[in-house]
């Protein structure tokens, strides 16, 4: 290759898609070696954005410098080849005196983060995703999602937003942090791990990358899911559903089903109903209704919700509502081995029924229109129970 060729190629601008086929790129060292105009070179562990989707490599442009000063150097000692091995970055940034792990090298090789000004600020720490379990299940915090892989964490006196990436760890940078107190710090700093160098979500999109990208209706669902939780702790004082590891995991990389299989049917119905109605407190559901006077003894859980949400909204239309839920669980129960092949069918065709397609509707045809039955429910429900903001 010629070295005129190493320089970023003119108005070129590097994202974090994928130039061939637009997948999100991970960073990646590989090794580099080439003949660059009259000389090899050859590095160990370079920084390179790997598309996980086709495997196409692309340079960062701070890659591309690194190759060009070696080819310099390399003329002014007039050798015709050059070898190096680079080393990962330890450089820190000094925002905070909590000694977070991270990898400068993210800052330096990921398109967007480097920044002129308050350099390291953006660079992105990592987390287990317990880390939001825990402010999910404190009453003095609130965790809220915007999107599956999007969201905040409110405290009394902060809040900071987060990420979530493909291997479900969660994303912060290193200057939001900085400005927390010192003790959710310190906390924060106990479920922190090692960079695994993805970065792709809506956070990164929404906070770095200016191109709109449209959000998939996964993630407006997720979203609005999240707005009805926090809605009716507003209501009740208890939330109603709590964040477990699964549901963290499984909305992660959720897609649309493309093909129609058994296995693939079980895989959404299954997915579905771990959001949508295994994640509701059944406990916490049970103690709102007895203080409303009922008696949730005997109740299942959609069950449940109904009986609360219909003694909140009396005439509220709740149970035409909720009944996308309870066609989403018996869908799963259709899709399931726990059915016999007549009596599954029979269900199957309960749910197609209220959805009103027809007969054997093909997988992809009833997830479209499930999905977008739940976004109408959880649209309204929202509508109904959310306070005005303060
Ligand atoms: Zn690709």
């Amino acid at each position: 290759m010629k070295l005129a060729d190493v320089y970023p190629p003119k108005g070129h601008v590097q994202t974090l898609s994928c130039n061939g086929c637009g997948e999100p790129l991970d960073l990646v060292f590989a090794d580099f070696h080439e003949a660059v105009s009259g000389i090899d070179i050859a590095i160990t562990g370079l920084p390179y954005l790997r598309c996980a989707s086709c495997g196409k490599d692309h340079l960062p442009d701070n890659s591309r410098f690194a190759i060009v000063r070696l080819h310099e150097e390399a003329v002014a000692k007039s050798s015709a080849a050059i070898n190096v091995t680079r080393r990962a970055s330890d450089e820190k940034y000094n925002f905070t005196n909590v000694d977070f792990i991270y990898s400068a090298d993210d800052y330096r090789y990921i398109p967007g983060l480097e920044r002129p000004w308050n350099r390291g600020f953006l660079t992105p720490v990592f987390f287990n995703k317990a880390a939001l379990l825990k402010y999910d299940a404190s009453p003095d915090y609130e965790v809220k999602f915007a999107s599956a892989t999007y969201g905040t964490i409110y405290g009394k006196d902060f809040l900071i937003s987060f990420g979530i990436n493909k291997n479900a760890k969660v994303i912060m940078w290193l200057g939001d942090l900085a400005k927390l107190p010192e003790s959710e710090q310190f906390y924060l700093r106990s479920e922190n791990v090692p960079s695994d160098h993805c970065v792709a979500s809506e956070f990164y999109n929404g906070q770095i990358d200016a191109q709109f990208t449209k959000q998939p209706v996964e993630d407006q669902l997720f979203g609005l899911r999240s707005e009805f939780i926090a809605a009716m702790y507003g209501k009740l004082g208890i939330k109603i559903a709590h964040l477990d590891d699964e549901v963290i995991s499984v909305s992660v990389g959720f897609n649309p089903p493309l093909v129609d299989t058994p296995k693939e049917r079980r895989h959404v119905a299954d997915t579905l109903n771990k959001i949508y109605v295994e994640s509701w407190d059944n406990i916490a559901l049970g103690k709102a209704i007895a203080s409303q006077g009922g008696d949730p003894k005997a109740l299942g859980t959609l069950k449940r919700l109904q009986m609360v949400l219909e003694a909140l909204a009396p005439g509220g239309g709740i149970s035409s509502l909720m009944s996308p839920l309870f066609v989403l669980y018996d869908f799963r129960v259709a899709a399931s081995h726990l059915a016999s092949e007549s009596a599954g069918a029979e269900k199957m065709k309960t749910v197609t029924d209220r959805l009103a397609l027809q007969e054997g509707a093909d997988l992809p045809t009833i997830y479209a229109r499930l999905i977008g039955e739940l976004l109408k429910t959880f649209k309204t429900l929202v509508h109904l129970f959310a306070t005005p903001s303060k």
